[in-house]
């Protein structure tokens, strides 16, 4: 089956209407080029990129040196080239990609020091680990980030049947961007259909948005703020942090029972994890200031972070676990609201950001 799409051939700006058809190691483009000439190329799937992504639609594939060529798939055709292989261009199915982390110079890095730390003891390694995997996260370059969270992504979507809710994902993604909050991550936000008031971060920029936290929320600068905060521990590598701790808990025992194959169950079972990954008091303090810091600079009303804290319930019914993972003391909400008193601010009129919020809540 066929999809179609725009190719940017890269010589010129201007995009050709093409034919796009794929299996899961070749994506098969046939176009009409600028001098009539119809045209069949090959993009091998490893050597493509996803440049760009939304839950709902628009997907940028990237090929080639610079400079570069992009496919450009509509939201239309999205769900027919999803079905055509797998998600991303680069292997998704974990197997194969936990395979080629595992065999990278920065798994190895980690199997190593993990035997080293089991030897050792469990008391030294105590102390290490906070240290090891800030150092670990570091080494990590972005990409392989991103490209390992979007396995983590799918499993985690797999296993609990998330009901993605394709149009408030579309306008809160937007949201996000009219915010105008840079990062060097790809952030691409979902929202899943749930009555439960929680959101969390995944490795390499997806953040997951349970719809009943937006009936908590009395201002849009609080979801700005949520979205600030959950993409600061993305940012600071938090979430990536935590997973490392994890593997490498893992990773020094399984050594050190000679059983390798455990570690690869260990990355997969983290998919789970992230559901209730708890941040440390110091990584909560971090994604606070990260928030009120760019939302200010963005001219969005930084006390969206203490309003957002105070509409969360902290006693009473479930404590949701939003709060389980970021912990509510009254500390961190006074602390919050020093912070956002000394940070100098000037509203930035930004009219879509509400005219978004209406229709995300
Ligand atoms: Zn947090």
């Amino acid at each position: 089956m066929e999809i179609e799409a725009r190719l940017y051939a890269g010589r010129v700006s201007q995009a050709h209407p093409a034919h796009v058809r794929r299996t899961d190691q070749l994506i098969t483009i046939r176009y009409t080029d600028e001098t009539g000439t119809e045209r069949i190329v090959d993009w091998p799937v490893s050597a493509t990129r996803l440049a760009d992504w939304s839950p709902t639609g628009h997907t940028r594939l990237q090929f080639g040196p610079f400079p570069h060529q992009y496919l450009d798939i509509p939201a239309s055709a999205y769900g027919a080239f999803m079905q055509q292989g797998a998600l991303q261009p680069k292997p998704i199915r974990p197997g194969v990609a936990l395979y080629a982390f595992m065999m990278s110079r920065v798994f190895m890095w980690l199997l190593v020091v993990g035997g080293f730390l089991a030897v050792t003891g469990w008391l030294i390694y105590a102390y290490a680990l906070p240290f090891l995997s800030l150092r670990a996260a570091r080494l990590v370059p972005i990409e392989q980030e991103v490209s390992l969270g979007n396995v983590m992504s799918e499993n985690l979507f797999r296993t609990n049947s998330f009901a993605v809710d394709s149009s408030r994902s579309e306008a809160i993604n937007q949201y996000w961007r009219a915010a105008g909050i840079p990062t060097r991550f790809p952030i691409r936000i979902a929202v899943v259909q749930s009555k439960e008031v929680n959101a969390f971060a995944i490795p390499g920029g997806q953040v997951v948005v349970y719809s009943g936290i937006f009936e908590r929320m009395q201002h849009h600068e609080e979801l700005a703020a949520l979205l600030a905060h959950e993409t600061a521990h993305i940012e600071q590598r938090h979430t990536l942090q935590q997973l490392i701790r994890s593997v490498l808990t893992w990773g020094s025992v399984s050594l050190l029972f000679g059983d390798i194959s455990g570690i690869s169950a260990v990355l997969i079972d983290n998919a789970d994890k992230l559901l209730s990954l708890s941040y440390s008091r110091q990584h909560e303090s971090e994604a606070d200031a990260f928030a009120v810091a760019e939302l200010a600079r963005s001219g969005i009303d930084p006390r969206g972070t203490t309003w957002l804290m105070a509409h969360l319930p902290t006693e009473g019914d479930v404590v949701p676990s939003i709060l389980r993972s970021h912990p509510q003391t009254a500390a961190r909400i006074e602390a919050t609201k020093t912070l956002v008193e000394r940070t100098p601010y000037q509203r930035v009129e930004k009219p879509e950001l509400n005219r978004l919020w209406q229709s995300i809540k």
